[in-house]
Parts: structure tokens; sequence; C-alpha cells
């Protein structure tokens, strides 16, 4: 009989995408990151922990969350709960999500086992078409690593189509442990200089570098990269012909840029958390025709945003 020993936490099961990889596809949202982008539309796949979301509409001041949370995590402001997020990422009893009653407070995410998460693969199965398939996506998949490779080897030798999107940012062996398993990666960059690197996300990008030169060499299948164009951190021509140029090093010729937006900004107010992509402005058109100007001078196809052939 198949065991399978690794689960995983995800915050999200999307059933139908077709934005994501080939035809219509099922996502699948890891938890935790091994970067903190500032523009991240997903701040609750940041953290491994189930912290918890507030919805302050639903809050009526009773404080059992207060009364009941053994880390003394919550403090009450103007008659609200204020949540000390550092102590809640080590607190694995969130008792304070189940003596809210009003559902004020939510969990981030919830862990899954392989099995469960693949009969929800495969009861999505029959909506995908001939194309269609899976995507890992997160949050970075690639930090839960056995969990990924134990759901991306089950698919694939079940025919499935296999994809991730990731950042990069981690081990090699994390990689090797996945890449005999996944028909597709999209691979994420954000700044060519590393001092800018490391104020957008938290860490240098000399790492993410080294893996997109590895997998050039050992990687057999097909890789998108992937741009989120912020104006103001990642515009400049000089950026972009850095980015363009490493592309047109690697044997694979297409990026698929994704220009800023604020539909996240909600989720970081749930989160108690500083949104600091405020202040910077989405694209004009302009801005996002002049990018895939650049790109294409280096011969690099650019599909901006959902303009794209899959
Ligand atoms: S338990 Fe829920 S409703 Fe009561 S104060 Fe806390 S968040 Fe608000
Ligand atoms: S998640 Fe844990 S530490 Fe945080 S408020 Fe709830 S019970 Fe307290």
């Amino acid at each position: 009989m198949e065991i399978n020993q690794h689960s995983g936490t995800i915050f999200d099961i999307q059933g139908f995408s077709v934005h994501d990889g080939p035809g219509a596809r099922t996502l699948i949202f890891f938890k935790g990151c091994s970067l903190s982008c500032f523009w991240c539309s997903n701040p609750e796949g940041i953290s491994k922990s189930n912290i918890p979301l507030y919805y302050s509409a639903k809050c009526i001041g009773c404080g059992n969350c207060k009364t009941s949370c053994p880390n003394k995590a919550i403090q009450f402001i103007d008659e609200k709960p204020v949540i000390d997020r550092d102590i809640c990422e080590k607190c694995p009893e969130n008792t304070c999500i189940d003596n809210c009653y009003t559902d004020a407070l939510r969990m981030s995410g919830r862990t899954i086992s392989v099995d469960e998460l693949f009969s929800i693969i495969q009861r999505d199965r029959q909506y995908w078409g001939k194309k269609g398939g899976i995507t890992l996506t997160g949050g970075e998949p690639l930090t839960q690593v056995d969990f990924a490779r134990d759901i991306l080897e089950k698919c694939y030798n079940a025919y499935i189509h296999t994809a991730i999107e990731t950042c990069g940012h981690v081990p090699w062996k994390n990689f090797k442990k996945v890449i005999d398993y996944l028909d597709w990666i999209f691979f994420d960059l954000k700044h060519i200089d590393p001092k800018q690197h490391k104020i957008g996300t938290g860490s240098s990008n000399a790492n993410i570098i080294n893996n997109i030169r590895k997998l050039n060499e050992t990687f057999k299948g097909k890789l998108v990269f992937r741009l989120p164009f912020i104006p103001g951190y990642n515009s400049s021509k000089e950026n972009l012909e850095g980015i363009a140029s490493l592309i047109s090093e690697s044997k694979w010729k297409e990026i698929n840029i994704l220009p800023l937006h604020h539909l996240g900004r909600e989720k970081y107010q749930l989160l108690g958390l500083e949104y600091k992509a405020a202040c910077f402005p989405t694209p004009s058109s302009e801005d996002l025709k002049n990018v895939k100007a650049v790109f294409e001078e280096f011969g690099v196809t650019c599909f901006i945003s959902q303009d794209t052939p899959f």
C-alpha cells in the first residue's frame, strides 16, 4: 500500500485558474515564504504559522480572545483587540479563534495531508480540459519541499500536468527534490541589483541567480520568468535591461510582466500589518509598452499581465 508521510500547510485552493499554466488549473497556495516582498498581494502566505486574521466589522469586543490566549498576545486598545503577531508566530494552540463566537478571528491557513489534497485535485480534474493541471504557488512552495515533492510526484505519476510558481530563494537541493516531477516552472524575478533586491524583499538575489543557472543546466521542462512590475522600485531602464540580459543568457526566452495592483491591501488590515506598497502607483499602459520594448530588444518575448498564450 502506498503511504504518503508528509502533510503541509496551505492557505487556499482555487479550482479554475486560466492564468497560471496551460489550460484550466487548480492552484494550491502554500504557506511560508523565504522572501517578504513589500508589495505581496498574498501576505497571509508569508508566515508559515496559522496566525489569526482579524475581521473588525464582526468583532463585538467581548474579550473572549484576550482571556483565552495562553500567551498574553492580545491587548485591548479603544475597546478592540490588538494582537501581537510576533507572539502568535510560535503559537500552536490558536485558542483565541476557538473562543471567538462571532467569527471575527479566523485561521489564515490549514494543515492538509498529501492524500486529502490529491483527492481534491482528482475532483477538479474533470473541469480542466486536455491541457490543464495543478500549479503550486503561495507563499513559496519549496519552503515545504517534502510536501511539495510528494504531491508533485503523485500528480506526475497520474499524468497530471504539474507547475510551480517560485521566488527561487531556496537551497538548490530543494529544486533537485522536485524537478523530476515538474513540467513547468514560473520563476519570479524582482530586481537585478542585490542591494535593491534586499530592500524590496528582505534578501539578496545571489542565491536566486545561482539557481537559475543551475536550472538552465538541469531542468528539461518549460520555464517562464515573471516580473512583478512596481513603478518607482524596479521600473528603471537599467534594471529592466539587467533582467532582460540575465534571461537572454538562459535557454528560456519568455517573461510574463505582472503589473502592481493594490487588491491585497485589505489583507494587510486583517493581519494588522502595514501595507508598504500603498504609495507606489499602478503602472500606466505607456509604462507597460516601454517594458515590453526593453525585453523584446534582448530577444525575450514579453507577455503583459494576463495576455499570455497559456
Ligand atoms: S473574541 Fe472575537 S468578537 Fe470577542 S473581542 Fe475577540 S475578536 Fe472580538
Ligand atoms: S494565535 Fe495563540 S498567541 Fe496568538 S492570540 Fe491566538 S491564542 Fe494567543
